[in-house]
C-alpha cells in the first residue's frame, strides 16, 4: 500500500475518536503483549540471524524492556489520560481550571538497528498508549528482524491504526514528505538533522534520540573490582553497539595500571573466543561498520583484544591505552567493542576537555566521593547517566530517557514518553452566575488600583 494511502486511512481512523477511548488502547496493548509472547521464538531466531545474538541477551536487552513498558502502560494509561484539576487564580473567580491530556494524532516512529525491537516498539507502544495511530519504520539493516516485526504487526493490527512500513533511505525520505502530528526518531546525529528539517516544514513536533561519545570517569577511590565488572558488561554488551555504552574511559593516573589489569581480567572471564556465542558476544552489524571499527584499532596503543575476522564480522573486546583526546578514536562515537582509556591527573582539565565536545547522551561516574560526584553533576551537561554503574538508568521507567544538545531532544520511557506523545490541553471553565466587570470599559482609576492589587 502507498504511504499516502496508509496515512489517509490513519487520519480517518483517528478522527473517528476510537483511539480516545482508554479501554480500546488498553485492549490493544494487552493484545500486543500476547502477540509478542506467542511469537517469541520467531523474534529470537530473527535477531540471531541478524546479529548472532543469544536468546538470553535478546531477552534482557530487548523483550524484557518492552514487556516492562507494556505493563506500565496497561496499568497507567487510564490514570495518565484523566483530566487533572489545577488551582485557579483570583482574577478568574469563580472558575475552575483543568488540563486534559489528549493524543497528538497520526505519529511516525523511525527506529535504529542496534536494538531493533525495543528501539522501534517502545516508542510505538508509548504512542498507542497515549491514543495515537502509528506508522513504524524499523531500520532496514537487521533485515530479518524488520521483516518479523512487519509480519507480527501487519497481520494483527488494522492498517488504519498501527502499521509497519519497511524500507531504507528512499522510503524514509518519502515518509518524511508527509505531514504527521509527531515524529519520534532514534538514530544518528546526521540523520536526526534530516528528520528535524523535514518535520520543520510541517511544524511537526519531534523527539530525537541520538548518539555521541559517552564518557566514563573512574576516580582513584572507586571499588575497582566492581567498577570494571559494571563497565565491561555495559561496554561489550551487543559488541559495543549501544548508544549509551561507555564510549571512553577517563581514569585517574594513580590507578591506571591496576584498572587496566582488572579490565583485562574481567574481559577474559566471559569473552573467551570468537566462536563463543553462548557467552553472549555478537557480530558487527555489517561490513562497513566492521571496516570502520577495524581502522580505529591503533596497534601502538593496543592493551588487550584486537582480534578481528572480516568474514564473520568479529571484533574481540579491545582496550586501547595511552589514548589522547587528539587520537582518531576520540573523534566520533565508536559504537563498537573498542574501549579507549585516557589517564588524567587534573580533574578540572578533564572537565574542560569533556565540555569542549558535544553534550553526551550519557555520563558515568565511578567514585565514593560525594563532593567530586556533585561537582561533575553540576558542571557537565549530559542526557542521563549513573553513579557507580553504566547504562542501567535506562531500565527505570521513572527516569525520563533522552539526550541534550547534539545527543537529542525530548524524552521517553514511562510517563515521560506518554507526555511526549500527548498534548496538554488547558481549560478554564467558568459558570454564568457571576461576572465582576473589572476587565470591561469604561476604565477608571479605581479599576486600575483594583487590578494592581489583584495582580501584583
Ligand atoms: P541511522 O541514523 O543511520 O538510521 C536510523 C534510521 O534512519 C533508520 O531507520 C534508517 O533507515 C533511517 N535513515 C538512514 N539514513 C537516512 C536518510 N538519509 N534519510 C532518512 N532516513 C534515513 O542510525 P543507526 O545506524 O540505525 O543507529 C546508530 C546511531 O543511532 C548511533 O549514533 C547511536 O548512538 C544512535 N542511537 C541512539 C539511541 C538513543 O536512544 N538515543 C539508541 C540507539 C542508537
Amino acid at each position: 500500500m502507498e504511504i499516502k494511502d496508509v496515512l489517509l486511512k490513519q487520519q480517518i481512523f483517528f478522527n473517528s475518536n476510537k483511539t480516545k477511548e482508554t479501554d480500546f488502547r488498553i485492549h490493544q496493548l494487552k493484545k500486543f503483549k500476547r502477540l509478542l509472547k506467542e511469537n517469541e521464538d520467531l523474534i529470537y531466531n530473527a535477531i540471531y540471524e541478524d546479529f548472532g545474538k543469544s536468546k538470553y541477551e535478546t531477552y534482557i536487552s530487548e523483550l524484557s524492556l518492552i514487556y516492562h513498558e507494556l505493563n506500565v502502560f496497561i496499568k497507567k494509561t487510564k490514570k495518565w489520560s484523566k483530566r487533572k484539576n489545577v488551582s485557579t487564580n483570583f482574577a478568574n473567580f469563580p472558575s475552575k481550571s483543568y488540563i486534559i491530556p489528549e493524543p497528538l494524532g497520526n505519529t511516525l516512529v523511525i527506529g535504529a538497528w542496534n536494538y531493533p525491537f525495543q528501539l522501534s516498539l517502545i516508542p510505538a507502544i508509548t504512542s498507542l498508549a497515549a491514543g495515537n495511530t502509528v506508522i513504524l519504520k524499523p531500520s532496514e539493516l537487521p533485515a530479518k528482524t524488520s521483516a518479523i516485526m512487519a509480519k507480527i504487526i501487519n497481520e494483527n493490527f488494522s492498517v488504519e491504526y498501527f502499521h509497519v512500513l519497511e524500507g531504507g533511505v528512499k522510503e524514509t525520505t518519502e515518509l518524511l514528505e508527509n505531514k504527521f502530528d509527531k515524529i519520534f526518531f532514534t538514530g544518528s546525529i546526521n540523520v536526526g538533522k534530516i528528520v528535524y528539517k523535514a518535520a520543520a516544514k510541517h511544524l511537526t513536533p519531534v523527539t530525537l534520540e541520538l548518539g555521541g561519545k559517552s564518557p566514563t570517569i573512574v576516580m582513584a577511590d572507586c571499588n575497582i573490582k566492581v567498577t570494571v565488572q559494571r563497565i565491561v558488561w555495559a561496554k561489550f554488551l551487543n559488541a559495543g553497539q549501544t548508544c549509551v555504552a561507555p564510549d571512553f574511559i577517563l581514569v585517574e593516573k594513580s590507578i591506571e595500571n591496576e584498572f587496566l589489569a582488572a579490565l583485562k581480567k574481567e574481559i577474559d572471564k566471559y569473552h573467551k573466543n570468537e566462536n563463543d556465542i553462548e557467552n553472549n558476544y555478537l557480530r558487527i552489524i555489517n561490513t562497513n561498520n566492521f571496516e570502520r571499527l577495524n581502522s580505529l584499532i591503533d596497534d601502538d596503543k593496543l592493551y588487550c583484544g584486537g582480534k578481528t575476522n572480516k568474514e564473520n564480522r568479529f571484533i574481540s573486546p579491545t582496550v586501547l591505552k595511552d589514548v589522547t583526546f587528539g587520537d582518531k578514536i576520540m573523534k566520533d562515537e565508536i559504537f563498537g567493542p573498542i574501549l579507549p582509556v585516557i589517564a588524567f591527573t587534573d580533574l578540572d582539565e578533564m572537565i574542560t576537555e569533556v565540555k569542549k565536545r558535544s553534550k553526551p547522551l550519557s555520563f558515568y561516574i565511578y567514585s565514593k566521593n560525594k563532593k567530586v560526584i556533585n561537582k561533575l553533576l553540576r558542571e557537565i551537561s549530559f542526557g542521563g547517566g549513573a553513579i557507580n554503574d553504566s547504562m542501567m538508568h535506562l531500565s527505570n521507567d521513572k527516569l525520563p530517557f533522552g539526550g541534550v544538545g547534539f545527543s537529542g531532544m525530548g524524552n521517553y520511557h514511562g510517563k515521560a514518553g506518554f507526555d511526549s506523545f500527548s498534548h496538554q490541553k488547558s481549560i478554564l471553565d467558568k459558570p454564568f452566575w457571576y461576572e465582576s466587570g473589572i476587565k470591561y470599559p469604561p476604565y477608571s482609576d479605581f479599576k486600575m488600583k483594583l487590578m494592581k492589587f489583584l495582580m501584583e
